[in-house]
């Protein structure tokens, strides 16, 4: 075969929490993959009567499901003006991290989830009612405490195939919910390598009669709802412990604008109970997992590093949460 698979992966448009879309262009061998279009009425991006939406290529990476020459190809949608569409979130975050790039931002981002069965509740619930209480499952062992690991490593091998930055796997608080961390990585970087994992994970759960959520709290009542936890550092925070508690300090002065934009559904999640802090509560302290920022503590310990933003729910956007961390932070340490 003298040709190529490009699968071109782009962000709907779809309220309240958008999904992720793709499609197949065939190239020949040699050829780079160019801009494409879609119909953006049927993703929730464009009306009927002027439907064209299009793709441009931003990153791309081997497709580890099809092997070979084939790849995958992560987009940016622009109009047919060929300005940012306004589901655009990248290209706001492009132009921030150019501001601040003298700061050299890194970002860890610990993306949790849920699988989902066919009738809607998780991995590991019965039908009908609850499984045991929270306890044994986090980084648990043992067939009653783990549901999906087949699917986790999959998925795993399926990111490092690809070359994405991943960092670790864990199973988390509830059955059937998992994280994985991508990063350290600045910050287009990140976001990037998480939305082609997300993708990654939905694509190949397929195979697994099984749904990956990111809804951040699957489940009402006394069960951990999904985050995505946000580990951040600029240069000088990674040289200094003074930085870190001003970044902390940044954050506290603008604390409500940045929740706001952490996802849907956050003060579902953000309850004070879980190991969470009330959604319209700011507070940070060393090693604390009940604050909105956490400072590690090998991070007191060696006087610099990084911070943890606890806020960001599973269905954050990662270009959002991004670029408010670098503007936040960056503009107040000028
Ligand atoms: P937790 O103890 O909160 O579960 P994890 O180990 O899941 O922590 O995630 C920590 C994340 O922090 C990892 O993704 C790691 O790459 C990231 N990280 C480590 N150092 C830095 C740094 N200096 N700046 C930003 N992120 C960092
Ligand atoms: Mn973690
Ligand atoms: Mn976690
Ligand atoms: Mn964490």
């Amino acid at each position: 075969m003298n040709v190529y698979k490009a699968e071109y992966i782009w962000i709907d448009g779809t309220e309240p929490t958008t999904l992720m879309r793709s499609k197949t262009k065939i190239l020949e061998k040699g050829a780079e993959p160019p801009i494409w279009g879609f119909d953006g009425s049927s993703t929730n991006q464009a009306e009927g009567h002027q439907s064209d939406c299009v793709l441009q290529p931003v990153f791309q990476c081997p497709d580890p499901i099809r092997g070979g020459d084939n790849i995958l190809v992560l987009c940016e949608v622009l109009d047919v003006n060929m300005e940012p569409h306004r589901s655009n979130s990248r290209a706001k975050l492009r132009e921030v991290a150019e501001k601040y790039a003298s700061f050299e931002c890194l970002f860890g981002l610990e993306q949790e989830y849920t699988f989902l069965k066919s009738d809607g509740t998780p991995l590991g619930f019965p039908s009908n009612g609850y499984p045991a209480p929270q306890g044994p499952y986090y980084c648990g062992v043992g067939g009653s405490q783990i549901f999906g690991r087949d699917v986790v490593e999959h998925h795993l091998d399926l990111c490092l195939t690809a070359g994405l930055g991943l960092s670790g796997i864990n199973a988390e608080v509830m059955p059937g919910q998992w994280e994985f961390q991508v990063g350290p990585l600045g910050p287009v970087e990140v976001a990037d390598h998480l939305m082609v994992a997300r993708w990654l994970l939905c694509r190949i759960a397929e195979h697994y009669n099984c749904d990956a959520s990111f809804d951040s709290k699957p489940v009402k009542g006394d069960w951990n709802g999904a985050g995505c936890h946000t580990n951040f550092s600029t240069k000088q925070m990674r040289e200094s412990y003074d930085a870190c508690v001003a970044a902390c300090e940044a954050i506290g002065s603008r604390f409500m604008e940045m929740v706001e934009q952490y996802g849907h559904g956050i003060q579902d999640r953000l309850t004070g109970a879980h190991e969470t802090q009330k959604w319209d509560t700011f507070s940070y302290g060393v090693s604390d997992r009940g604050a909105s920022i956490r400072i590690p503590w090998q991070v007191e310990r060696d006087g610099k590093g990084y911070i943890e933003d606890r806020r960001p729910n599973a269905n954050v956007d990662p270009y959002v949460v991004t670029r408010l961390l670098v503007d936040v932070v960056c503009s107040a340490a000028s």
